[in-house]
């Protein structure tokens, strides 16, 4: 039961801004005139400061209720439910993230509690006149992409390039409107009409969601399928059954650039856009977003892994697509999966959760295969699309000049497909020009600053740029370490100099490039996306970023340029990336069409298991051997991992700091869990600090968490080193 608190009563408060590690939890506070209750947003001093926290409860401390200070007062909002309350502290617990810092996730849009009506907002009023200039037309479009959601003067000057007095001068010509901030608009309501009629393995997959939207509670689904199989329109009947129920629904997808192209199929379904929920989504309109979705009076929300800390007011579903993804990881500040995350807050607040993807986490693939999830498979292509032909191109029989990339096999297959007024895709995954630069007389290779990285040479800046920390540096004339002048030289291929292959020999091709780094904005990769679907191109080079779900209808030819890419290394996930990037990328080619797609995987080593797994697409058999090989190592999903990230600007204090970490390891060894390290991090320098790792494994069933948070309380880190806990690492 939420509490009420009189005024004078002890609450305790936890504040969005963790205070060190003493300070993690809650302060006590007099509740105010007034009173207040458990999950109210309030405002507190803190010395001379204001903080915002969230009452957590009744207080507990013992400090003398007459030294104690008064909460300032209780924000407008909803209370905090004790549902999203419960699960920012289970999260918190499972990460070893300090409360307050978990908090702040679910409450870190600025000015979320500012008044209503302090600022103006625009949108698309009258007629639009025939003529207007280019300036004035920029803002119309930025108005249209907006999409009806509230933006502010700054954010559309910003959004069209141009100065006020342009958007100002469109108010006066009634073209756009100007109105308070509507905080308090409510979305559209959605309309959960039915959708297609579905067909074969969809029709069993969509009752079964259904059927556990209708039961209620939690259940965690994994739905397989193939690129096309109708994944998305069956999760969408889970949706349109959520909705009926009066239920809010989730949907998380692993890049913002696939939230235009979605938007639209839920508005063309659902007969109106649902709220998004992302870092291109202006200030305004997520504040709007947040107060919406805590009067649960926004039904859907469509975005990033961070609206999974929403305050949602009965969620009834939350779907994971591409649930695979490996972004869905957060790897700065607070270290967590947001697809755990999903099955954790479901199951906390009695939602239904679905992971989509046809290549699942081989952690997905484990539970469902254990019956911990309930899993739905779709089996074929929707209609007449079939999955690609996938054969390998032997490297080694090709005998490529230097310099030359695309092997002739894979050339003529090109050639085919333009003749045929066909689109080929050619993937690479590295960015710019060529991953390393290095000088012809003494072998130095250019290295980052900052960082234990090379400097990726990117010609389309004309510049070096380190992929680890973004510093750039002009290509050097002479050697940095030997001084000899004209003999530094790119070494291998990214996307930029694949290219310059391309152009060369398919001079009258149509290019186009995808690689995240050539788009200054989520808009004009929106654009150049949409321009391919549309047939403005004949060749399609692409970095990971067309692997994901982008529907090309004219796309009929794949050709990895390097398959072997990602097999390099020791990671023990190697297998599993390579194999879920390499059938993601293939399963772009034929989509919707009446021929059947071709991918052709170059590869030095075409009798690797791995390229034989994808080659067959005997996927099962590939899981199961993974599986018995994680198994086996006792790692993740049999195991459990953690990895202990030290970093300073000093090597030797780092490494001493974790020796002693190390040699003190008697609350992990009392829970039969090893210690490895200290050894140098995956990347040894990141920004000028030195980064150190400690790995631990222990056994599935271990109290993990508890014994690290014993472990590390022992020793009280120096004050130039910094600490990070990564529980289920992506990389062992
Ligand atoms: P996935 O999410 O598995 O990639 P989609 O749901 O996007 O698959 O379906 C692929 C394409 O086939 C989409 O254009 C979708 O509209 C269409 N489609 C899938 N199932 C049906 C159906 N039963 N009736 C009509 N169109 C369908
Ligand atoms: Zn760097």
């Amino acid at each position: 039961m939420d509490r009420v608190f009189a005024p004078g009563d002890r609450v305790g408060v936890l504040l969005t801004e963790p205070l060190g590690r003493a300070l993690s939890g809650c302060l006590d506070y007099l509740a105010p005139e007034g009173g207040c209750g458990t999950g109210d947003f309030v405002e507190v001093p803190l010395g001379p400061r204001r903080m915002l926290g969230v009452v957590w409860g009744a207080g507990e401390g013992s400090f003398d209720l007459a030294r104690l200070r008064p909460v300032t007062r209780v924000l407008d909002a909803r209370p905090m439910r004790a549902e999203l309350r419960s699960f920012l502290a289970r999260a918190a617990d499972y990460t070893l993230t300090p409360l307050p810092a978990m908090l702040r996730l679910a409450t870190r849009s600025p000015g979320l509690f500012d008044p209503p009506g302090a600022r103006k907002v625009y949108r698309l009023g009258g007629p639009v006149p025939n003529r207007l200039t280019d300036a004035r037309l920029r803002v119309i479009e930025a108005l249209r992409d907006f999409a009806g959601a509230a933006v502010t003067l700054g954010e559309l000057s910003e959004a069209a390039a141009c100065t006020a007095s342009v958007i100002k001068g469109l108010v006066k010509a009634g073209v756009i409107a100007e109105e308070a901030a509507p905080r308090d608009l409510p979305f559209p309501t959605l309309d959960p009409v039915p959708g297609a009629t579905l067909l074969g393995d969809q029709i069993a997959a969509a009752d079964a969601l259904v059927a556990n939207v209708e039961q209620g509670g939690f259940h965690a689904t994994l739905l397989k399928g193939v690129t096309g199989s109708g994944k998305t329109e069956v999760y969408l009947e889970a949706v349109a059954a959520t909705l009926r129920k009066g239920r809010q629904a989730l949907v998380l997808l692993p890049e913002i650039a696939l939230t235009a192209e979605f938007l639209k199929r839920v508005e063309a379904r659902f007969g109106a856009r649902p709220a998004e929920w992302h870092s291109g989504v202006t200030q305004t309109e997520r504040r709007r977003v947040w107060k919406m979705v805590s009067e649960g009076r926004a039904q859907m929300v469509v975005g990033a892994r961070s609206a999974l800390f929403l305050p949602f007011q009965h969620l009834g579903l939350v779907v994971v697509d591409e649930e695979h993804d490996t972004s869905y990881k957060q790897e700065e500040g607070v270290l967590y999966n947001a697809r755990d995350m999903a099955v954790l807050r479901g199951a906390i607040c009695g939602a239904q959760v679905v992971l989509a993807s046809a290549t699942p986490s081989l952690e997905s693939w484990v539970n469902a295969d254990q019956g911990k999830y309930q899993r739905l498979d779709l089996s074929s292509r929707f209609g007449t699309a079939e999955l690609p032909d996938m054969r390998a191109i032997d490297m080694r029989a090709e005998k490529l000049p230097a310099n030359r990339w695309i092997s002739d096999t894979l050339a003529q297959a090109v050639r085919a497909r333009q003749a045929a007024g066909e689109q080929s895709l050619l993937f690479l995954n590295r960015r710019g020009y060529a991953p390393m630069t290095i000088c012809r007389a003494c072998g130095h290779q250019v290295g980052c600053d900052d960082c234990d990285a090379r400097m990726v040479e990117h010609r389309f800046l004309a510049r070096l740029v380190c992929h680890q920390c973004g510093a750039t540096k002009p290509v050097p004339t002479a050697c940095p370490s030997c001084g000899v002048e004209g003999r530094m030289a790119p070494v291998g291929p990214g996307v930029e100099r694949l290219a310059e292959e391309v152009v060369e020999r398919f001079p009258d091709a149509r290019l186009a490039i995808l690689s995240s780094d050539l788009f200054g904005s989520a808009r004009a990769l929106k654009e150049q996306i949409e321009a391919i679907a549309a047939g403005g191109a004949d060749i399609i080079i692409g970095t990971q970023i067309v692997a994901k779900g982008h529907n090309f209808p004219l796309l009929t030819l794949v050709g990895v340029i390097d398959a072997d890419l990602g097999l390099q290394g020791s990671d023990l996930r190697a297998a599993e990336r390579t194999f879920q990037l390499m059938r993601q990328v293939a399963g772009r080619a034929g989509r919707s069409g009446d021929r059947r797609g071709l991918a052709l995987l170059q590869s030095h080593q075409p009798e690797h298991p791995v390229i034989r797994a994808i080659l067959s697409g005997e996927e099962e058999g590939f899981w199961r051997a993974e599986a018995a090989e994680r198994q086996a190592a006792g790692v993740p999903p049999y195991g459990r991992m953690a990895g202990i990230i030290l970093s300073g600007p000093e090597v030797q204090p780092v490494f001493d700091f974790a020796a002693e970490l190390a040699r003190r390891d008697g609350p992990l060894r009392r829970i039969g869990a090893q210690l490895f390290g200290p050894a140098p991090a995956p990347i040894a320098r990141v920004r000028g600090r030195h980064r150190v790792r400690l790995l631990i494994k222990a056994e599935k069933g271990a109290p993990l968490q508890a014994a690290i948070a014993e472990w590390l309380a022992q020793l009280k880190q120096p004050n130039a080193i910094r600490l990070a806990v990564d529980i289920d690492p992506q990389s062992f």
